[in-house]
């Protein structure tokens, strides 16, 4: 399995396009605004799914585009079921300069903590992250986990949007993501990769 990044739109949010090359076939992780130049990539692969790791618009302004276009099912956690359809709460409605509001079809799979989804042949295990959002997961692929908004390179993710919470952030990142080895590589929702470990040493909000 083959990881790509995409940097996309005003926010520079992380798109991942995971991709098996020897059978055409691909998972799109976070498509954000902007997203033609994943979507050029996208040519000749099939969608098996896109996977979100929660719906703020950074993150899924790109979803409509490529689920028509692939016609494949989009995954999300429960908490957020209803964030797809309103600009309110995925907050394209307030950062109306960064672009249009977003609403897309509620998203076909709800996500559930500890849940393993298999695609591409691989398993994916869904980890519930609330804090930056209620919804926010990450999905840990054997020592690599996408993890969006929660933990990034010698940062977090921000609590003060709607439903945000520090406690509850703080308890994902202590109770789970650092529970996990410390060579764990973390593809986060924007910047650099980074680790578990080094963001035990290095991260100065934890
Ligand atoms: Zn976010
Ligand atoms: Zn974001």
């Amino acid at each position: 399995m083959n990881i790509e990044i995409f940097t996309l739109g005003p926010l520079q949010t992380n798109a991942y396009l995971l991709t098996d090359e020897e059978n055409a076939k691909a998972v799109v992780i976070d498509p954000g605004m902007q997203p033609e130049k994943l979507v050029k990539r996208l040519e000749g692969l099939e969608v098996e799914a896109i996977l979100l790791t929660h719906a703020h618009f950074d993150h899924i302004g790109g979803v409509d585009q490529i689920r028509k276009l692939k016609q494949c099912p989009v995954y999300l956690h429960d908490e957020e079921a209803d964030w797809l359809t309103d600009p309110k709460k995925n907050g394209s409605a307030r950062w109306s300069d960064l672009g249009p509001p977003i609403v897309t079809d509620p998203a076909e799979y709800a996500l559930d903590d500890r849940q393993e989804l298999v695609l591409l042949g691989q398993t994916f295990k869904v980890l519930h992250l609330p804090g930056h959002s209620p919804g926010s997961v990450g999905f840990l692929h054997g020592n690599v986990l996408f993890g969006g908004d929660v933990l990034f390179r010698q940062s977090v993710g921000r609590t003060d949007l709607p439903q945000g919470s520090w406690n509850d952030l703080m308890d994902s990142i202590h109770g789970k993501l650092f529970q996990l080895a410390e060579e764990t590589v973390v593809y986060p929702g924007h910047g650099p990769k980074t680790t578990i470990g080094y963001e035990k040493q290095n991260n100065p909000y934890v």
